[in-house]
């Protein structure tokens, strides 16, 4: 069978423009693609590999880019959501068995809190059009349920809304509730500090946001849930439960661990991906689309409702299919095929030349 991937010369995809590898990373994918190749000088976990330097990536580079005190790479962020919540549940037998988490939660922090055996609780959003989450009703739910974790995502995976985290930290703190902060759509992108937001855990998606392969995840927290989160096995007293002994052993790590000194400087210019999403939905709303979520936009992530182009699809002969068609004769991809009234598109790390063509590609269509 031959494997082939038709590129686009333009990927709106939001999925994966954070994703894109840097070109220290594609070669090293490929000095480390054979099987368990990155274990040649394994001590005996992971995490402790120095050849190569794994270590020092996972606990000087990492615990010191989230601003926490230790942090693992798991399979994903949702293993890494996963192993925290299986964490609690299996230190906090007495306590209840729910997590609340905000409405605007990604479908995978259910499964991983259901794979735990927890029950969701949900602060609802505002709705349309702007589906804001309000921290402030978090309070109340707490009391009513009094959860084992507190979830929230930052920003969310539809719309791109960056809720108020420092004033939940705030709320949970209070109430003595661990708070989980799903960055899979920030951390590589912007400035996360775990110390800074007041939060307990951090979550983060190396193929998401962090220029790597993956599939991985990358956890942060504090020394004083070390016992909880990396308890040993009695078996392997090395080995760590949760990791399942090892976790992301393979190419996924060493393409997370080659783009990091890029990774790191492009959150500098987080301001510069903000102007240009702003600047992208405004010439897209001239068009008669319309933007959903937070307005004006703080992330490079956006939701658009397309009234417009809906139309012409009810009365084009491809119907639906007929937008992805007309975007890929102009080289622009990652809407997929069929949709039209609602979809969504990244800016991140476009040019503004490649942003004004995209533009000017709707405007075509729409005319
Ligand atoms: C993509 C995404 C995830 C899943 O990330 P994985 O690393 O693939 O598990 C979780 N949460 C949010 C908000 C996401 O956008």
């Amino acid at each position: 069978m031959q494997l082939k991937r038709s590129k686009f010369e333009i990927n709106l995809n939001p999925i994966q423009r954070g994703g894109i590898l840097t070109k220290e990373a594609r070669e090293a994918l490929i000095e480390f693609a054979d099987g368990y190749s990155v274990c040649d000088f394994c001590p005996g976990r992971l995490d402790l590999i120095e050849k190569p330097d794994i270590k020092k990536f996972v606990h000087e580079e990492l615990p010191e880019f989230l601003g926490c005190d230790l942090a693992r790479t798991t399979n994903g962020a949702r293993e890494a959501m996963f192993a925290v919540m299986n964490s609690l549940k299996v230190a906090e037998k007495n306590k209840s068995q729910i997590v609340l988490a905000d409405g605007n939660a990604h479908y995978s922090s259910y499964i991983a809190a259901e794979r735990a055996g927890l029950d969701i609780e949900i602060v609802e959003n505002s709705g349309y059009p702007e589906y804001k989450i309000d921290v402030e009703n978090f309070e109340e739910k707490i009391d009513l349920n009094k959860p084992v974790l507190v979830l929230l995502t930052y920003p969310d995976g539809n719309y791109g809304n960056f809720p108020n985290v420092k004033k939940l930290s705030k709320i949970c703190k209070n109430k003595g509730i661990p708070l989980l902060l799903n960055c899979a759509y920030s951390m590589g992108r912007l400035e996360i500090k775990l110390n800074k937001l007041g939060v307990d855990f951090l979550i983060g998606s190396g193929h998401k946001s962090m220029a790597a392969s993956g599939p991985i995840g990358v956890l942060g927290f504090n020394k004083e849930w070390e016992k909880i989160i990396l308890r040993k096995s009695r078996y392997f007293p090395n080995k760590e439960i949760e990791m399942l002994g090892c976790s992301s052993r393979g190419p996924s790590i060493i393409t997370l661990i080659a783009s990091f000194p890029i990774v790191r400087e492009r959150i500098k210019y987080w301001n510069k991906e903000v102007e240009k999403a702003r600047y992208f939905s405004g010439e897209m709303e001239k068009l008669g689309l319309k933007q959903l979520g937070e307005k004006p936009h703080n992330h490079d992530l956006m939701f658009f409702e397309a009234k417009p182009i809906y139309e012409i699809s009810k009365k084009h002969k491809k119907r639906g299919y007929f937008l992805y068609h007309e975007l890929k004769k102009r080289g622009i991809g990652g809407i997929k095929p069929g949709l039209t009234k609602n979809f969504k598109i990244s800016t991140y790390q476009l040019t503004k030349e490649e942003i004004d063509r995209v533009v000017k590609a709707f405007g075509e269509i729409v005319k």
